[in-house]
């Protein structure tokens, strides 16, 4: 069972939380501790809280307090130099039945990674601060052997969720990866119209599936939440408010809205960004109106999370980066570039390499800024397939010098180059 705390109640494990940091830390107490800590905090206290089975999820991309993962995450940011990445997205394997449009891996081409790469991958990035795994593919259920592998790597300093289409999803599999400890499932739903979404997908029952998947998670005991890509049509068909009903009767934890991005098979869709601003206002506000409902889910948005008044583009293993089912190391899902190959070479010198060429959070959303480049790069180069390779990886971050560090970060100062 998920259930939401707002108003006086969020306020006190917001204090509880606080001083259980100040106590566990206190040897490195200090007021710049304090301050940090304070600041980044209080930048996720506008979103609900959504409680299961004793954890509380500040935030959807944060591990739960007070779990392991939760203090790795603290730690990481607040006493680790340099910080160090909260979250990674990872699709291990292409196999997928589905045939989205937006799809952001649909140009990746390449062999999955072994199980034993696979393996050995996990304990890279977890030795490298990752204190949230978001699994996905493809269709992780495809692959179900590799991801039980992946699993076995992972300590209970890394909360992780699997992100699903909803189809090949069993009650055994589930239970054996009750098992295994993950913590929650993030179902694909992109319409609240059953018609729509299963031509959207391209699979006929895909919306009934997606929604029995969703019961079925909440029945044995898992977090949930459902995974939206909304565009500007879906305004006028009040296609959130939908979602939020269906969310809210399935009793999942989130509803996540991400909106359009330039990457995979939409890179080339240069209109895409033309109504985003109307959108965006549109997500804003649904994200201020929910987080303050309390019956009703969670509703985080990374239009208003990467705003800059709050995180800004954290791309690049800031607070966030992606690998691909081929072993790409990316900033992040939405960017097509490599930064190498984890077949190629050992995760710790790429993610370093990353790391330098992003420095520092930005406020503008590299996503956004970059596609276009991205795009020109690639018909100029003859590429078909993303991502970029590092070789032309590196050509193109060579020009990305200038930007605006985001102001929390700038405030709080633990990136140096701040
Ligand atoms: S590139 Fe930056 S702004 Fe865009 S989705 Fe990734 S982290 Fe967010």
């Amino acid at each position: 069972m998920q259930t939401s705390r707002t108003g006086l109640a969020k306020t006190l494990i917001y204090a509880r939380i606080a001083l259980h940091v100040v106590w566990k830390y206190r040897r490195h107490i200090s007021p710049k501790f304090l301050y940090r800590a304070a600041r980044l905090l209080l930048a996720f206290y506008d979103n609900k809280i959504i409680v299961r089975n004793h954890t509380y999820k500040l935030h959807l991309y944060l591990p739960a307090y007070p779990t392991p993962a939760f203090f790795k995450a603290v730690e990481g940011k607040l006493l680790a130099k340099p910080p160090k990445p909260i979250s990674m997205v990872w699709g291990i394997t292409k196999a997928c039945s589905y045939k989205c449009p937006h799809c952001y891996q649909r140009l990746d081409k390449g062999i999955d990674l072994s199980a034993e790469k696979l393996k050995e991958t996990a304990r890279a990035v977890c030795r490298a601060g990752v204190s949230f795994l978001n699994i996905e593919g493809g269709d992780v259920f495809l692959t179900f052997e590799n991801l039980c592998a992946v699993l076995d790597e992972l300590g209970p300093d890394c909360e992780v969720w699997l992100n699903t289409t909803g189809a090949h999803v069993t009650r055994e599999k589930l239970a054996v990866l009750k098992e295994k400890n993950v913590y929650g499932f993030m179902v694909s739903l992109h319409s609240a119209d059953e018609k729509t979404h299963d031509e959207f997908v391209g699979i006929p029952g895909a919306f009934r599936q997606a929604q029995e998947t969703l019961a079925l998670c909440s029945e044995m005991g898992f977090g949930t939440a459902i995974n939206t890509v909304l565009q500007y049509k879906d305004i006028q068909h009040q296609t959130l408010e939908k979602i939020m009903d269906i969310a809210h009767q399935l009793n999942c934890g989130f509803v996540q809205l991400i909106h359009p991005k330039r990457a995979g098979k939409w890179l080339s869709n240069t209109k895409l960004y033309a109504q985003d601003k109307e959108l965006i206002s549109h997500v804003k506000r649904a994200y201020y109106r929910y987080n303050k409902t309390p019956q009703l889910p969670a509703l985080p948005a990374q239009a208003e999370e990467e705003d800059k008044k709050r995180f800004g583009c954290t791309a690049g293993g800031v607070d966030r980066f992606y690998i691909g089912a081929g072993g790409e190391v990316q900033p992040c899902e939405f960017l097509n570039v490599s930064f190498g190959n984890v077949q190629a070479e050992p995760f710790d010198v790429i993610f370093k390499r990353m790391r330098a060429a992003f420095p520092t959070p930005f406020v503008a959303w590299a996503c956004e800024k970059r596609a276009q480049e991205i795009f020109t790069l690639m018909q100029e180069k003859g590429l078909t397939q993303t991502p970029v390779p590092y070789e032309y990886t590196r050509e193109l971050v060579a020009r990305w010098t200038d930007g605006t560090p985001t102001p929390i970060y700038k405030d709080i100062g633990i990136y140096e180059q701040n």
